[in-house]
Order: C-alpha cells, then structure tokens, then sequence
C-alpha cells in the first residue's frame, strides 16, 4: 500500500526523510551497536542525542540563554497541572478561554487558585479570538494563559495579547516550529510533540529561569520543574526514542527546509492554497474568517452533515484521511502540520473541487 497524505490532527504526519532515517538506523545507531530504543538514557550515545535535539531547538527557534529547554512525558495535558503548581504564587492567573484545551488548562489552574477569564469565544463555538481588553488584565497574576492555535477550531492569535511584566504562558502543541516567534515574549511555552515536533509521549517545555523554584510544597516531584532542570532532563528515563525523532524532526528543519521563516512561507502557501478554494467554492465553507485564521488546523463544512459525511469518506477512498472534524465541531478538519507537503494541499483541493462538480 502506498503512503495516504495523512490531515490528521495529532498524532499526525511525520516528514519522510525522518521515516526514512529512523529506518536506516533501525537496527543500528551510529557505531553503539543497537536501536535507540533499546539503549540506557545514561549511555553516551543517547546523552548526544538529547544534546544535540536540545542545541537543534535552540537554534531553530533562537531560544535565549535564560530559557531552560525540558523533555518531559505527560503530554500537554499534564502541563495544565503542572503550570499551576510550578508558577502560581499568589494564587490568581488571567485566562483568554478559546477552545477545549484552554478550558482543560482553567479546569486544572482552578483546583490551585482563582481563574480570571478576561474573554472567550464559547458564544459562538471558540470561531474567532476575542479581542482584548487591556483593562481587564490583572496586572498583579502569576501569570497570564493563552491557547496560541486551537487545534479544534482551526483559530490562531493573530498577535500576543500585551501582558507587560505578567509572565505569559502559552500552550503551543499546534502550532510550535510553524513560524519564527520571538522566545523572549513568553514565561513558559509548551508542547505535545505529536503534532509538529516528533511522535506521541514526548512533551516540549520552555520556561525562562526566573519562573523556576516556585512549585508548591505538595508538588509530586516529578511535576516540580527545578527537578527535572537539574537533572537536564534524565531525573528519570525520558522519552527516548521520541526524543530521537524530534531530533531528526528538527535537523530537517534546519537542513533540508532552512529554518522557520522558511517553514513559515511555505506554511502560509498551503493554508492560502486551501482558504482561497474555501473561499471560491460554493459547496464548501470555512468555519473561521479573518486574522483568526489558523496555518495549521483549518475547519471546514458544506453545511449539510450527510454530505460532510459523504466528502470524508469519499476523500478518504481517495487517499486523504482523517479530515473528519472534532466531534464537538462536526463538519471537516485538515490539519495542514509542518510535514505535510504542499503537494497535498494542492491534490487534496482538485479532490474537492471535483466532488463539488459531481455533487451540485
Ligand atoms: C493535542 C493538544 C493538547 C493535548 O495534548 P496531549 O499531549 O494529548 O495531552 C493540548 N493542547 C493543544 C493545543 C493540543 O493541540
């Protein structure tokens, strides 16, 4: 069977040269003799991969000194707990509630503390980013937390609220490594890796130095970040092989793409590719307009649910799966990662026109 161009939100599309490397080092990693997989976190040949994973982020994303780099487990979901329980000192945090993973993130910072929700999108399905209003800031909270693409919804900042010396922390899962973004603007970021760094059970954390030191006395220790700093990721045995493929993930980045302002011109062709045809069709719709556009996710319906269901199987016998929506959204979703070739988007629209042509 040959490789189908996979839309799916996460876990999700991996760039074949990486596959094709992982296999060629399958069996034997450099001259050690055995898989990655099968070798100790300690030895000196997983120590270099997790260095040089680590220096290939820094550069790619030009992440400044004070910034601590951890590879940890847990997913983004374990960091909604974490956050809290790391960087709450007073007690209080500002919430911009976009989506699912935004309300998760309050769910969790609410058992530690008071969440101020300064504006949300739930009136009309998390379909646009509220605009912000500065006065509703709190200038005094442990932090300020936003959702920078939402996944589900196929929505995106259009810029970085404005949180003055409030640390912000932003949830990057879907959108990290898409674009250059400017490290020294956030307190802490993080990421699940399956969407654009690597495979599942590998979760990304960049926290700036003067945010560490502050987690709760009954944080489990394995939630404390100071632990996991001083221990350079290794105070357990750390997703290995994923971290290995984050590696690759990230060396064809810098190799083969050039770099994120690269990435992020060839990101911006194919969501334009796909949000001019949605734009055109009279069949198919986007579900989000204007600045909120997300380059990664991007929603879609026909606006009648048997024909949705008609396009997703239909698409999918014709080698384009998983572009089914969110349950909680309906309709279509193509998330549009790093790794997915222009070419795809370019193929997956002829596909919808002619299903337009032939369903009129
Ligand atoms: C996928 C996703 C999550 C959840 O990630 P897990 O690793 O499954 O916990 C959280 N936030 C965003 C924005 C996501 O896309």
């Amino acid at each position: 069977m040959n490789r189908v161009y996979n839309f799916s939100a996460g876990p999700s599309v991996l760039p074949e040269d990486v596959l094709k490397k992982a296999q060629e080092e399958m069996l034997v990693y450099g001259d050690s003799g055995m898989s990655v997989m099968e070798m100790s976190h300690r030895s000196k040949a997983f120590e270099s991969i997790i260095q040089s994973a680590e220096e290939s982020l820094r550069r790619v994303m030009g992440i400044p000194e004070n910034y601590k780099v951890l590879f940890l487990q847990g997913g983004a979901s374990s960091q909604f707990a974490m956050i809290p329980l790391n960087l709450m000192k007073k007690g209080k945090i500002d919430l911009v509630l976009t989506g699912m993973w935004s309300k998760k993130a309050r769910a969790e910072a609410e058992k530690y503390g008071k969440v101020n929700v300064v504006a949300s999108s739930e009136d009309k399905t998390f379909n646009y980013i509220p605009e912000l209003d500065s006065s509703k800031f709190d200038p005094d909270a442990d932090y300020f937390y936003i959702c920078q693409n939402n996944t589900i919804y196929g929505t995106r900042f259009p810029a970085l609220p404005e949180t003055g010396s409030v640390p912000l922390v932003a949830d990057l899962s879907s959108c990290i490594l898409s674009e250059p973004i400017d490290v020294s603007k956030y307190g802490l970021i993080f990421a699940g890796a399956q969407k654009n760094m690597g495979p599942a059970g590998l979760t990304v954390v960049i926290i700036r130095d003067d945010l560490l030191g502050f987690s709760k006395d009954f944080t489990p220790t394995m939630f404390q970040y100071d632990i996991h700093v001083k221990a350079n990721s290794m105070y357990n045995t750390p997703p290995t092989y994923s971290i290995y493929i984050c590696k690759l993930v990230l060396e064809w980045i810098e190799n083969k793409i050039g770099g994120l302002e690269k990435m992020s011109e060839i990101n911006n062709k194919k969501a334009k590719i796909l949000y001019d045809f949605l734009d055109s069709s009279e069949m198919f719709n986007a579900t989000v307009d204007g600045s909120s556009r997300s380059i990664m996710n991007i929603p879609f319906v026909t606006g009648n649910t048997d024909l949705d269901a008609k396009f997703v199987s239909e698409a999918a016998n014709a080698g384009f799966v998983n572009l089914k929506g969110h349950r909680s959204v309906g309709g279509m979703r193509a998330s549009i990662y790093n790794a997915m070739p222009t070419e795809g988007v370019e193929k997956l629209v002829e596909f919808m026109k002619d299903f337009e042509n032939n369903n009129k």
